[in-house]
């Protein structure tokens, strides 16, 4: 059985090398809400994120596949090359040693066969669905070389880098927390749509979600881990504990 989200808080993580630093933002585009949908035409960022871990470069998502597919005619989307998107950070896309999937969905793992070289880690529920639901994306990773690395719950990647499962948003979606001088940071994914989507526990995605409840229990077991920031994938600004935003405005 996989473990649950209440697992989480009571992970001892390894000592870690990280520092705050290390995690690195990637624009990977932008995507626009297609016709019929209550925000219609709202663009929205997609960011990848990567982490120079001593050990290796670990990145988690790499944003939007190929052309010619629905979404891509839905959602016109405004993608950029990851691997040139790295380069310009100084960073090569060869020296990717781990792949972290989020979850399965096409503006996640639109762009992992640039990285054959690395395996493709993701929870085994998530796996399991895409394979069975998912015909499009799945072709796309029949790709020579491609490795899964399936996890069941929460795992250790690197020391200071772990995965924890965050269902709700898909039926296996987990999230990457790093461990750095200034505490957790939580790359979140699709955990939340946005800073204002994580604080309210607001299930706003336009996605329907698998399970709403296990959604709100993992909300709330990644806020009782403290984390320093939340980076997700769809909103540029990090989320920070209210301790480091300063006191709310008082009421009138
Ligand atoms: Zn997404």
């Amino acid at each position: 059985m996989p473990a649950r989200a209440t697992t989480i808080a009571r992970m001892a993580p390894s000592p870690s090398p990280l520092t705050a630093a290390d995690i690195l933002r990637v624009d990977l585009g932008t995507v626009f809400s297609p016709a019929g949908e209550p925000d219609s035409g709202v663009a929205y960022p997609v960011h990848g994120f990567a982490v120079t871990h001593p050990e290796g470069l670990v990145l988690v998502d790499t944003g939007v596949g190929e052309p010619g597919t629905t979404f891509v005619r839905d959602w016109r989307p405004v993608a950029r090359r990851i691997d040139t998107q790295l380069a310009a950070m100084g960073l090569a896309a060869a020296d990717v040693r781990l792949v972290v999937n989020t979850h399965l969905h096409w503006d996640h793992c639109g762009q992992n066969a640039v990285f054959t070289q690395a395996p493709f880690v993701v929870q085994r529920r998530e796996y399991e669905t895409a394979r069975e639901r998912e015909g499009i994306i799945w072709e796309w990773f029949q790709v020579a070389g491609a490795r899964f690395e399936l996890v069941d719950g929460a795992r250790e990647l690197l020391p200071g880098i772990r995965v924890l499962p965050a269902f709700g948003h898909t039926v296996g979606h987990q999230v990457v927390v790093v461990e750095t001088d200034r505490g957790p940071v939580v790359l979140g994914g699709d955990a939340a749509d946005s800073v204002d989507g994580f604080e309210q526990e607001a299930l706003a995605l336009a996605t329907v979600p698998e399970d709403a409840e296990a959604w709100r229990a993992a909300l709330r077991e990644l806020k009782a881990l403290e984390p320093a920031a939340v980076l997700l994938c769809h909103d540029p600004a990090p989320w920070h504990p209210r301790a480091a935003r300063g006191p709310a405005p008082a009421r009138p």
